[in-house]
């Protein structure tokens, strides 16, 4: 395994690791972040690999690990891999569906250290929610989940990721996660990657839609003040701005996949000409210093104009490079979710068109679905 080298220094530590332990899955959300060419468990890193890695990462100066997946709790060692971050002193978070085996686990992470818990939830109506998440009897198995967090003085977190399917019920998710107890809800508009991507037309809403659910936000967090924080992630296609994708390329995140490949961002794969190191050929820092992955889009050297001369360009990093090679077909180009992309008309009138249409069919995310990726001729150039 290479040595990290002297280029470390000059470069921020990482603050988080996200470590996905497993593409494993009970749930199959058409939204889902992952790739389309989901890891099989026969390629997931071993227990040892992922106790080197976590030390590594501790070492580099990452303070928050978040134990995601799939759902990591598929996992025979999420407790052993829960209890090494808390030896290491690794704020850990679990990043869980609720369902399958994590509420038999649970009572064992705590023991052993679990920091915080992150519970998707798909939609409140249990109908809705299960047709989403194609799984029948789900929500009642993650509102046992969730009442056990809470009583065991866990801090919860609910992930509700909004589309049309379940944009109706932004009201609902803010009561649901009162009466949870939770201390945090995201409204958190779908981003357009990974299986979100292939069902963005079964999942983009319209503009009045979206302004609407930013009101309900608004008005609940003031109501809420002390009681629940709730942030808001807005739909890109529908932004003036595009958000920092990761905190910016390399600067603050890493990203190991259940093999073992190191990304600067979850949906990196999706840039087919980036070479990814792996955890079981370079430590971590040799990784995060040194990767062409991570040094392709470092900075702002990368960047063409009209990002190059703008003044936000150090705030949000040009926006997001899977999305620009998605829609511009060039990962380089300035993110077309932004308004001074000359593509951004293109991408708004496209999210406006399809909002309007019948949603089709979800695509549920499935190991092993011969999903064909997304098709050149989508790019908007
Ligand atoms: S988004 Fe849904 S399918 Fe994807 S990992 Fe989370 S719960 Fe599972
Ligand atoms: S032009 Fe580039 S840097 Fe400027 S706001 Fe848009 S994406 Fe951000």
């Amino acid at each position: 395994m290479n040595a990290l080298t002297p280029n470390a220094a000059a470069i921020p530590a990482p603050v988080g690791l996200l470590a996905e332990l497993t593409h494993r899955c009970p749930l199959r959300c058409p939204y889902c972040s992952n790739p389309l060419d989901l890891d099989r468990r026969s390629r997931e890193l071993d227990t040892a690999t992922w106790q080197r890695v976590l030390t590594e990462a501790a070492g580099l100066g990452v303070l928050h690990v978040h134990l995601s997946g799939g759902e990591p709790t598929a996992r025979n060692d999420i407790v052993e891999i829960t209890e090494t971050c808390a030896k290491l002193g690794l704020y850990s978070n679990l990043i869980t569906s609720g369902v399958g085996g994590a509420l038999s686990k649970l009572q064992a992470l705590y023991d052993v250290g679990l920091d915080h818990v992150q519970l998707s939830v798909q939609g409140v109506d249990a109908a809705n929610a299960e047709k989403i998440g194609g799984l029948k009897n789900a929500q009642p198995q993650k509102m046992e989940f969730a009442a056990k967090v809470t009583e065991l003085g866990l801090p919860l977190t609910l992930n509700s990721v909004i589309h049309r399917g379940n944009i109706h019920e932004v009201e609902g998710f803010i009561d649901l996660a009162v009466k949870l107890g939770a201390k945090r809800l995201e409204v958190a508009h779908t981003q357009y990657y990974g299986w979100a991507y292939v069902n963005r037309a079964a999942l983009m809403p319209n503009k009045a839609q979206v302004d609407q659910s930013i009101r309900i936000v608004e008005a609940a967090r003031e109501r809420l003040k002390g009681q629940l924080v709730i942030d808001l992630v807005v739909p890109d296609y529908y932004a003036k701005y595009p958000k920092a994708c990761a905190g910016g390329w390399g600067r603050k995140l890493i990203n190991v996949t259940p093999q073992g490949k190191v990304l600067p961002c979850h949906a990196a794969e999706t840039i087919s000409h980036l070479e990814f190191w792996h955890v079981t050929e370079h430590s971590l820092g040799d990784i995060w210093a040194n990767a062409p992955a991570f040094t392709a889009y470092r900075g702002t050297d990368w960047m063409q104009e009209p990002c190059r001369s703008c003044d936000r360009r150090e705030k949000d990093w040009g926006g997001c490079r899977c999305q620009a090679l998605a829609l511009a077909g060039d990962a380089a180009a300035t993110d077309p979710a932004c308004s001074l992309s000359p593509l951004h008309a293109k991408v708004r009138a496209l999210a406006v068109e399809e909002a309007a249409e019948t949603p089709p069919d979800y695509t549920y995310r499935t190991i092993g679905a011969n999903i064909p990726a997304p098709r050149k001729e989508d790019a908007l150039s």
